[in-house]
């Protein structure tokens, strides 16, 4: 299962016609490509990078996190500092359309950030169960285009972005990070899946908090995957 999340989230980290993970992902205001993302397996091992650049597999240094270090959660420098001493490669991930876009964003009077929706947005968050009955999930991106230089999404943070129970199933979320990480969202999820609640139950319930916890609904997408085990 865990392999199954890694190898399938490398997929779309080196596809870059996605702008929103990885290779060619969309850089923060300063034109900077910063990546989040996290993995977790069946018996609460987890693993996270957060505001990494220059890397181009963010999931597969969160597993060597998780399997290697006794942390969870690495960041900024350090994380790529231990990226590059575990092997990966410094890789230019800012494609010459991303950059394009950002010089023609900074160009413009309002500099407004862009809406986090499914029409602009493309996160990837995964969860596998394999035979043996061992569920994990994942998620991986470049977060927010254009926002502020250090801005940390939920992508990287166990119990938002992503969260596996063994006995009871797994979340994941995409969408505007910062609605996530208010409500602890995919922990929420899991939470009522304990509770007797079908994932997709579950993830209405969380849903409906979120709508509850945020006054602006007009341009705030979250979304929530889910499976019980
Ligand atoms: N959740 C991600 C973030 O806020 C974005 C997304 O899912 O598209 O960084």
């Amino acid at each position: 299962a865990l392999n199954a999340i890694e190898k399938g989230l490398n997929i779309t980290e080196s596809d870059a016609s996605n702008s929103s993970v990885g290779l060619g992902g969309i850089p923060d205001e300063n034109g900077l490509v910063t990546l989040d993302a996290c993995i977790m397996d069946h018996e609460y091992n987890c693993g996270s990078v957060s505001f990494l650049q220059n890397i181009e597999h963010p999931i597969s240094v969160a597993r060597k996190v998780m399997e290697n270090t006794p942390h969870v959660m690495l960041s900024g420098k350090g994380a790529y500092d231990f990226a590059i001493k575990n092997g990966f490669q410094h890789t230019n991930l800012l494609s010459t359309e991303s950059y394009q876009k950002w010089l023609e964003w900074k160009a413009e009077s309002e500099k407004k950030l862009p809406k986090i929706n499914h029409e602009n947005h493309d996160t990837i968050a995964m969860i596998t169960i394999d035979e043996s009955g061992h569920i994990a999930a994942g998620c991986t991106t470049s977060g927010w285009a254009y926002k502020l230089h250090g801005r940390v999404g939920d992508s990287p943070i166990i119990g938002a972005g992503i969260y596996v129970d063994p006995d009871v199933g797994a979340a994941c979320a995409t969408g505007m990070g910062e609605a996530v990480i208010r409500i602890c969202g995919t922990h929420a999820v899991v939470e009522q899946m304990r509770n007797g609640l079908s994932p997709d139950e579950a993830c209405q319930v969380v849903i409906e908090r979120v709508k509850k916890s945020n006054k602006d609904l007009k341009d705030l997408q979250v979304g929530f995957i889910a499976m019980n085990i």
